[in-house]
Parts: C-alpha cells; structure tokens; sequence
C-alpha cells in the first residue's frame, strides 16, 4: 500500500506524528486509564466507546468498528486519500517528501483538490486586493464598515471583492497561466451558454471565503450590496467543497467550541461575523442550507460528550421550522440542542450591534430544550382549548418519537402531559401509532445505526480460541516466538485471523513492536478494525494467563485432529469413499498449509 512513498518517510512521519494531536482537533478526549475516550466521529453515540491509545498510536471505536493509526483516522475522517493523508502529516511535523510516484487515478484526483484549492486561494487573494484597490471594492469595504465590521473582521475572515464586469477573475487567472477547465471545476467560473468561453461566477458582490477546518479555502459566498437578486450566491459542490458538511466560520470557531463544550449555530455570514468580533468565537453558520446529520457529528466532536449546540434564530416560526427539522437530527446524533429566540426583528447581527454581548448570552441562558420550546411554541399557537390539545400532541409525536434514549422519551410524555392536561397513556398511544405508520420516514427509536460494519457473525469455540491468540500476541508480544515457533497460525481456521496472526510474527520480527506500523500492513478495513480491537481489548495479560491460553489453544487442535481422524476411520469402515477421499484431502491440506477446516464434516 506504500507504494508510492518510500517506506522509511512513511515511517519517520509516524515517528513524528502523534494520534492523540490528530484525533484532538476533532474529536474531545478525556483520560481513561492508560488510554483517552471520546465521542466517535464516525457513528451516534452518547457513551463515549471511541478509543485512543497513545502507547500504541492507534484508535478503535468499539461502538462501530472503526479503527487503525493516525493515517488511517486523517483518510477516514477527513476523506482524504493515502498520499493526501501522509502529505498532511508529513507537513505538520515538517518531513520533505519526495516527489511520489502515484497511480494515474490517484494522481488525477490529488491533483484536482490540490488545484482547485490553490485556485480558491488565488481568487481569496484577488477578490480582498479588490475589496482594497477598486472603486467598486472600497464602496464594499464602506458598506461593510457601516454595518458594524471592523478592519480586523474584515481581514481575519479574509472578506473581499468580486469586480463587475464578466471577467475580471477570468483574466486574472488566465494572466497566471490557470486552466480555465479548472477554475470551472473550482466553480469560480461558469461556461457560457453560447460559444465555449467562459464568465465569472460572482460579480459585483461581497465575498466571504468559506475555509474547512484544515484552513483551506473550499468555497465562497457572495452578497449583492443592493436589490439585486440573488441577495446571496455560494459556490457549486466540487470536489473540494459540500454543502452538507461545510460550516461557516468552523476553522476559527474550533478551539473555542471546545474550551466553552458550547457551539451556537447561526444562519448568516453577518450573524457570524458579529458573533466572532463580539468576542463569541464559538459560532458557526449554516448558510441557509438546513443542519444535516453530518454537520452534527462535526459539532459534536468539537463540543464533546458534555456539550451543547444553541441554534439561534431571529423569529419563533424559523426556530419552530428549525425544530421540527433538525430534531430527529439532533436525537439522533445524541447530542443535547437548544433554541435560541431573539426578541423581534433582530437576528444575530443587528441584536449584538444594537445590544452587546452580554445581553446576548444573558438571552442565551434562556434558551430552551428542542422539545420544550416546540412544547411551547404549540402552547401559543394553537392554545390549550380540547381542540388545540389535539392539534399540540399531533404537531409532537413524531418530535417525541424521534427520542431514542427511552427514559428521556417517556419524561418527555410525562411533561408534556401535565403541561397540557391531557392523560400520558392517551399521548403514548398516539406516539406509538406514529412508529407504526409505516409511511412516515421517522426515525425509529431504540434502532440506531450503530454498526455499519455489520453485525458479528455468530462464532465458536475455536473463533474464540483464536481471537484470543491474536489478542495475546498484541497485547503480550514476548509470547509471540512461542506462537511462532509451535506454527499455531497454521492451524487457525478463521482465514482472517490467520492472516492478522502470521502478519504479527512477520511485523514483529521485521519492524519492531509498533502496532500502529502493523495497521497499516493491510488496507482492508475489517483487518484493520480487529487489529485495533484486539490491540486495545481491555484484557490484564501476564505469563500464566496465556501459557493457560495457549494450552487451551493446542488441546482444541488436538481435538480437531482427532476428530478428524475418527472421520476418517468412520469413513473407511462404512465404505463412504467421497467423503473418504474430501476427508483425506483435508487432512493433506492441514498438513501442507495449515489452513484446515473443521474436522466435523461427517454430521
Ligand atoms: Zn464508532
């Protein structure tokens, strides 16, 4: 799999790297024993069964599966490819990289994110030098002043200018000799209706970048300053930009997000940037599109187990839309939401600007539960009268439904119904017909996702045996000459295991003891879940728990070939001469390879 960068640069940029720094910047981390444990990342949790080890510089979720080094975390996380995560870690600590030698594939798309995002940092560059130099773009940089910007907000999100005119980026980038193909790729031009030339995607408008959270430029926003419509433009998806898990403002707002383990969640650039220049660094921006659950799971590795989101929205019908719609979400990504209603007329922005930032979170303190505040909100609309009680436990039920933890569901119904006077079990059945509407796309509770990597497959006696082989010599490597030297991997019958186990001998022998240089031998992910699984199993090993192992391990070999043999005997003597001879054969084949099954075929 390391094809393409030389194995000893492979190997000095894991010397170098550490999991802990890496899984950090996305995920909370507390001690836990000689290991940390967070949230995972990768699947909707609220224990936390996400595990770093330092000592072995691996991770493993054992909610889902999901496990391997630093490398493995960046591609899995991040979506990057082998070579992007290895150039990622090789930057960080500094290590040159040779020019690699890639697949044409590879290249291609490497290739492809890398220019598109070198040409969303030329047009970042161009569009704030015309924010400075062009008439038009001072105008911009007046507007931006009078709504409340200062120059520090301005430069630190790295505001700009896109000219009028159809082509004054085009021939910016053309000047610098940039694929036209390219930028449209980058969704910074369009191709032109007629003809093959091409036009400038924002003109005459304010831009704001919109970084990842790697600093990366990936997309960018524009805003008319007058009438004109659209008010606001984003960039298209490209390679290097996606909506559903774009946030505004998320590279800045990281650190803050974990210090306060409180993330508010506005809809606007201008309500961001307020946010942040009124000292509330914790903020990120929607950006019209509604929160998707893949913007939760990045919330709540920046807030922790603990944590909460505030959606602030500027009127009670956007929070009770809001509501409705990212309950299940939010239910579903286990992580505790709030809503935050401003008084009247303000959003975000003009609220700060008009009032500071202390009545901000003075009103942030009111902020209520999803559920209460949809309680309340169906409370005025609708009133109290047996015809609105009716029309509340309709407008609830399938908020109510979507809560998976089932305590909380049933003190959300209780709640509600002395809030509203009306019986529990009458509210619970209502709830209940909703489940069984199979109509309804809701979530189901109780039925979380949990395990993509499918369901373990029912495993005996032996499995067991050999799981725990492999766990020992993980977690006990002085046993691993033993292992080796009696060749018990040959007897494995779990084609995996034997391949993880004879991997270990082989990695031990060659490259040391890092367990996180044994992942990366296989690019399979199932091999590198089990890998870290069993690395990181919390088992107390010493030297007579496994020679009981491995004696337990020997007597069931020997009872297979006993077995075996018996079948044999059986076979002889009945004159079965098929099954004699798949017997035989199988006996032949231990003897070769070691990869035998079963003795137990003659049942
Ligand atoms: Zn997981």
């Amino acid at each position: 799999m390391a094809a393409h960068i030389p194995d000893e640069k492979i190997k000095a940029i894991k010397n170098a790297s550490d999991i802990v720094d890496i899984v950090s910047e996305s995920v909370s981390l507390r001690r836990a024993g000689r290991n940390l444990l967070g949230l995972c990342p990768f699947h909707a949790e609220k224990t936390p069964s996400f595990t770093v080890s330092p000592d072995k510089q691996i991770f493993h979720c054992f909610g889902c599966g999901a496990g391997g080094n630093a490398i493995d975390f960046l591609m899995k996380h991040g979506g990057l490819s082998f070579p992007e995560a290895v150039g990622d870690l090789a930057k960080r600590y500094g290590i040159d990289l040779p020019t690699r030698k890639m697949s044409p594939d590879e290249k291609k798309k490497l290739t492809e994110r890398e220019t598109i995002l070198t040409l969303n940092g030329n047009a970042v560059s161009f569009y704030r030098e015309c924010l400075i130099s062009e008439a038009r773009g001072r105008q911009a940089k007046e507007y931006l002043l009078k709504r409340g910007m200062t120059g520090k907000t301005i430069d630190e999100f790295n505001l700009g200018f896109a000219p009028d005119g159809w082509d004054q980026l085009l021939r910016h980038l053309r000047e610098q000799k940039k694929s036209a193909r390219m930028a449209r790729r980058a969704g910074l031009i369009v191709a032109r209706k007629k003809g093959d030339g091409h036009y400038d995607r924002f003109r005459n408008r304010i831009i704001f970048p919109i970084f990842n959270g790697q600093n990366q430029p990936v997309g960018f926003g524009g805003r008319v300053m007058d009438d004109a419509l659209p008010k606001y433009l984003n960039s298209p998806e490209t390679p290097v930009y996606t909506k559903s898990r774009s946030l505004y403002g998320l590279n800045r707002a990281r650190q803050k997000c974990r210090e306060m383990q409180t993330v508010y969640v506005v809809e606007g650039y201008f309500d961001l940037l307020a946010m942040h220049q009124f000292g509330i660094e914790n903020t990120v921006a929607t950006l019209g599109t509604s929160l998707t659950a893949d913007h939760v799971q990045t919330l709540k590795g920046f807030v922790g187990e603990a944590g909460k989101a505030i959606l602030v929205y500027d009127s009670d019908q956007a929070g009770i839309k809001a509501a409705q719609r990212s309950v299940a979400i939010f239910q579903k990504g286990l992580i505790e939401a709030r809503i935050l209603v401003l008084p009247k007329d303000h959003d975000p922005d003009s609220f700060l600007m008009a009032q500071g930032s202390d009545d901000f979170l003075k009103a942030a303190e009111q902020s209520m539960g999803m559920i209460p505040f949809m309680v309340e909100s169906a409370i005025e609309q609708y009133g109290l009268s047996i015809d609105g009680r009716v029309r509340i436990v309709n407008d609830l039920k399938s908020a109510i439904l979507a809560i998976g933890d089932p305590v909380a569901r049933s003190l959300r119904v209780k709640q509600l119904a002395e809030r509203i006077g009306v019986d529990e079990t009458v509210i619970l059945q209502k709830v209940r017909r909703t489940a069984l509407t199979p109509s309804k796309a809701v979530w189901m509770p109780g039925r979380q996702d949990m395990n993509k990597a499918a369901p373990a497959p029912i495993h005996g006696e032996t499995y067991r045996l050999e799981r725990q082989m492999v766990a020992m010599m993980l977690q006990f490597p002085e046993m691993i000459n033993d292992v080796e030297r009696r060749r018990f991997t040959d007897h494995f019958t779990d084609p995996v295991l034997a391949e993880i186990g004879k991997g270990i001998i082989d990695h031990f022998a060659h490259a040391g003891g890092d367990i996180a240089g044994l992942v990366s031998r296989w690019e399979d992910p199932e091999k590198k879940a089990v890998v870290s699984r069993l690395s990181l199993i919390d088992e107390h090993w010493d030297r007579n728990g496994c020679m009981n192992l491995i004696n337990q391990f020997a007597a069931s070999i020997r009872r297979r070939d006993n077995t075996l043999l018996k079948s044999i005997e059986a076979a002889e003597k009945s004159g079965d001469e098929n099954l004699l001879a798949a017997l035989l054969r199988e006996k032949q084949q231990q003897a070769r390879s070691g990869m035998k099954k079963q003795g137990n075929t003659n049942q």
